[in-house]
């Protein structure tokens, strides 16, 4: 017997509601694995109204004439969300249009570190960069991890590998291994622990420890050398963002601008932190800007940060030097969306791997908590 109206509308609401419920439904079975069609991108009356209360959040940042043409997508990302069951991931570094419009979890490493292992969704989207979507999969191995681009490396994960770490335990015997979050899974494999640049002495101080390796951002090793006892050994790896700060052109800065606040993140050069009046890790210059509330201040680290920190703080003068993460930029929302609806490009790792990294990455996360 064919269903009555009433019994077909029940039947798809259900449908619905299982695709909404987390690790339930088609996405968990796998059905909604298959590519789906490109939806209409087209700057309606329903997406205007749909969207506005997203542009009002950018509106200080992002110009008006720029939202017709972005508006469309976020709708269309934030709608195919609730059909995969997915949760969208963004780093700090991500353009405001995603950070503000697309994301569910915001953060700096281990803030989308910690916030992976809890979310109940099927599938995560790291608006980020490739080691971040690598630490995703290592501490959430059931579930399906997608980046946008591939491409989208980071100096300093494709400064080091797994070999090297072997080879430095060679001639270091003994020696405990603390590894950069951002670093490939096969290094935090071959390390005893991760760390951040929000609790890298917290966890060089945990070890028990009169010297460790410090891998692999030589910088964040000589800023953590200047804030303990502890004896570090540094590898020679550098976040070609923050390498091109320099000391000379903050000084000038502060001449232009006098009263201005200088808050910069320790993967810059020791002339840059000698300038600085604050340093710290993205989310403690975030809430070191948000509880000093400075007329005036300067974000040294990637540009798209001090636009996500002025679109919550329309009331502070952000200066801006405008050095971007060509990586990080990779990612977009056309990369988005095409993510979402071809279920590309999914993150693998080798099991032995993911488990030598989780073990890395869990005793930080231990310790944090
Ligand atoms: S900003 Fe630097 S550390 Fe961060 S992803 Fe880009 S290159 Fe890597």
């Amino acid at each position: 017997m064919l269903p009555t109206g009433e019994d077909l509308e029940m039947t798809i609401g259900l449908e619905a509601e299982a695709l909404a419920r987390p690790g339930t439904g088609a996405a968990a079975s796998g059905a909604l694995r298959e590519p789906l069609p490109m939806p209409a991108l087209e700057y309606t009356d329903e997406v205007a109204r749909e969207t506005a209360p997203l542009y009002e959040r950018v509106k200080t940042v992002i110009p008006a004439i720029e939202w017709p043409v972005m508006a469309p997508y976020i709708k269309a990302i934030n709608d195919l969300k609730k059909t995969r069951n997915a949760v969208i991931l963004a780093h700090n570094y991500q353009a405001p249009e995603i950070y503000h419009c697309v994301a569910d979890i915001k953060g700096d490493s281990l803030q989308l570190a910690v916030a992976a292992t809890k979310t109940d969704a099927d599938v995560i989207v790291q608006c980020g960069v490739h080691f971040m979507a690598e630490t995703a999969k290592v501490l959430n191995p059931d579930k399906t991890v997608l980046i946008p681009d591939r491409r989208a490396g980071c100096s300093l994960a494709a400064s080091i590998t797994g070999a090297d770490v072997r080879l430095l335990r060679e001639r270091y015997p003994g020696v405990p291994v603390v590894t950069y979050v951002n670093t490939s899974a096969d290094v935090k494999a071959e390390s005893d622990i991760c760390c951040t640049s929000s609790n890298a002495v917290e966890v060089v101080e945990s070890l028990g420890s009169d010297r460790v390796i410090m891998l692999p951002d030589q910088y964040l090793a000589k800023w953590t050398a200047s804030q303990t006892d502890v004896k570090i050994i540094a590898w020679n790896g550098a976040c070609e963002v923050h390498e091109r700060f320099t000391g000379e052109e903050l000084r000038e800065y502060r001449e232009a601008n006098p009263g201005i606040q200088i808050v910069a993140h320790p993967e810059c050069p020791p002339d840059v932190l000698a300038e600085a009046d604050f340093t710290g890790s993205t989310a403690k210059m975030t809430s070191w800007v948000e509880k000093n509330r400075p007329a005036k201040v300067l974000l040294v680290t990637e540009c798209s940060m001090a636009s996500n920190v002025a679109a919550d703080n329309p009331d502070i003068d952000f200066i801006r030097p405008c050095n971007l993460c060509p990586h990080m930029k990779r990612i977009t929302l056309p990369r988005i969306l095409d993510s979402l609806l071809t279920m590309g490009e999914e993150v693998t790792i080798d099991p032995m791997v993911a488990g030598n990294a989780r073990r890395a990455v869990e005793r930080m996360v231990n310790l944090k908590s």
